[in-house]
């Protein structure tokens, strides 16, 4: 398995770092083959370079749309060197091995990203002789290398100048692997461009490209194995810009309830502190500071918050810090900590502290994907919320202001509760969650419960209902509670008995018109 490296071909449109490598080939004695606008770079560097127009005895033609695509060039990258019919066609065929591939292709995503690109540009980008090239040195990994990614370029030379001039079998594999994941990214780049353009077929757009960003040590259990996968060429993932700067190693469950968090807490600009448990919500508020929103937030349920995610919008200071550490939270996810707040929290060596880069907003483009038996369902994101001006005041009483700011927060939260979801809540904290239950008035029954054991107020609360109440038993329970405003999508069979209950209160009740199933 040992092959002695002595021809290598070199066509890449990222030009960073080829010369270096180009140069430590050449001083290994192995002869360098080229494309035009490589070759000039190249040899403008000063080294000798063979044109791949010399090497197929056939001109690059087509502005470069046909330029290494010749039976020479596959013939000397596919022969396998130990069948005796294979080498004697070659010798036949006057053909020349090709030992080592070093391509990178067009640049089609970032054209394809471009602002205004026009699309025949966006296809001339389509390499075709690249990924052609690399597949079939990738194949025949059992006698040659194709390396595709210049940070590698330095590991190749070292391995080739430290084996006089051979690569060994594991390295030529692993090249391999890299190159066929290479082109898979760049064919699903090409393959989303298509569908976007064509947008009436509602398609997944990435469906087999997927870079992982790291293992995980298990998964929702720990006879589960796990590991956390990005989208390749995603713009933002739930882990791009976070920085883990203290703590034990993220865990599946803790990503999973991350990821919660950050949707939830893109519905707010003021300072918010979001609590997690189990990928729902169970403690939610806004406040003056982020210190403020926490202790709001904690108070909602603190036997659920015990070992929760955290997550704030605005920095960490040393009082907040000293607020979490009289608590057992499993990860705290901040824009910033204070180096006061990072000294004291380092004292906790199992909370996991994550610092959140990330300014910009999750991509309305996005898909959602569940998976289920041997399937994917696809849809598209539940993106943004109604605008109050599309709600509709169904009772006689009219919110007052605070009513309705009131309203607007439990709304938000409960978008991100699991359906059936039931949020309550005063003075813009949540108060009680009703989550994940089968019946709605169970859920109802559930956040008052919750209420009453974390010992709040309900007297002006209001409650938040993520679909219809398809009976005003739900409604009822609530203004027996003392709520006073009741917002929920409307478009119910029942929904004049449901005003009625609501009349009957003397409370007011909004319509949004649109519902928000979690499941
Ligand atoms: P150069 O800058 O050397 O002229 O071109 C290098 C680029 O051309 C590389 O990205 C390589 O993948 C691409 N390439 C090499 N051979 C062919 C070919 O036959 N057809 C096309 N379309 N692209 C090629």
């Amino acid at each position: 398995g040992e092959v002695r490296v002595q021809r290598a071909l070199i066509s890449v449109s990222d030009k960073t770092g080829v010369v270096e490598f180009a140069r430590g080939l050449a001083a290994l004695g192995i002869e360098l083959i080229s494309t035009g606008g490589t070759a000039t770079a190249l040899r403008e560097a000063g080294l000798e370079v063979r044109g791949i127009t010399d090497f197929t005895g056939f001109p690059e033609i087509m502005d470069g749309r046909v330029k290494t695509l010749h039976p020479k060039l596959y013939a000397g990258l596919l022969a396998l060197r130990d069948n005796e019919q294979h080498l004697a066609t070659a010798a036949e065929q006057e053909i020349e091995f090709v030992d080592l591939v070093c391509v990178n292709l067009y640049p089609f995503e970032a054209t394809a990203r471009r602002r205004g690109a026009a699309d025949h540009e966006v296809i001339e980008n389509i390499d075709i002789g690249g990924p052609t090239m690399i597949r079939a040195a990738a194949k025949n990994f059992a006698f040659s290398a194709v390396v595709v990614n210049p940070a590698s370029y330095d590991a190749v030379l070292q391995e080739l100048t430290d084996a006089q001039g051979k690569l060994s079998l594991g390295t030529r594999e692993s090249l391999a692997a890299e190159a066929f994941s290479y082109t898979a990214r760049y064919d699903s780049a090409i393959s989303r461009w298509f569908v976007e353009k064509q947008a009436d077929d509602f398609a997944p757009l990435m469906m087999t490209a997927y870079e992982k960003v790291t293992d995980l040590s298990y998964g929702e259990n720990p006879h589960q194995r796990a590991a956390y996968y990005a989208d390749s060429g995603a713009r933002m993932h739930v882990l791009s810009m976070v920085r883990q700067l203290g703590g034990k190693e993220l865990s599946f469950n803790n990503v999973l309830d991350l990821n919660s968090a950050r949707l939830l807490m893109e519905e707010f600009e003021l300072p918010a502190c979001v609590i997690i448990k189990h990928n729902t919500p169970c403690g939610v508020a806004v406040g003056g500071s982020v210190v403020e929103a926490y202790h709001a937030a904690f108070a909602c349920d603190p036997l659920s918050a015990f070992g929760g995610v955290i997550a704030v919008n605005k920095p960490v200071d040393k009082q907040f810090a000293e607020a979490l550490l009289k608590q057992f939270c499993e990860v705290i996810l901040a824009p910033h900590f204070t180096e006061e707040a990072l000294e004291l929290l380092a004292t906790k060596p199992n909370m996991r502290i994550l610092e959140d880069g990330e300014r910009r907003r999750q991509n309305i483009a996005e898909r959602d994907y569940k998976r289920v038996m041997g399937g994917l369902l696809v849809q598209d994101r539940d993106m943004g919320l109604e605008d109050r001006t599309e709600m509709q005041v169904v009772t006689a009483r009219k919110p007052s202001e605070a009513e309705w700011g009131e309203m607007l927060f439990a709304w938000k939260v409960c978008k991100h509760v699991r359906s059936n979801a039931i949020v309550l809540s005063n003075d813009l904290a949540s108060v009680g969650i009703g989550a994940g239950q089968m019946s709605r008035v169970d859920s109802v029954r559930l956040a008052i419960e919750k209420a009453g054991i974390a010992g709040s107020a309900l007297h002006g609360a209001a409650m938040a209902s993520d679909a219809f109440f398809p009976f005003p038993d739900g409604p009822q329970l609530g203004i027996d509670a003392g709520i006073t405003a009741i917002i929920q999508p409307g478009g119910s069979k029942r929904d004049h008995e449901v005003v009625e209950a609501a009349d009957a209160a003397g409370i007011s009740m909004v319509f949004t018109h649109r519902r928000h199933f979690k499941h």
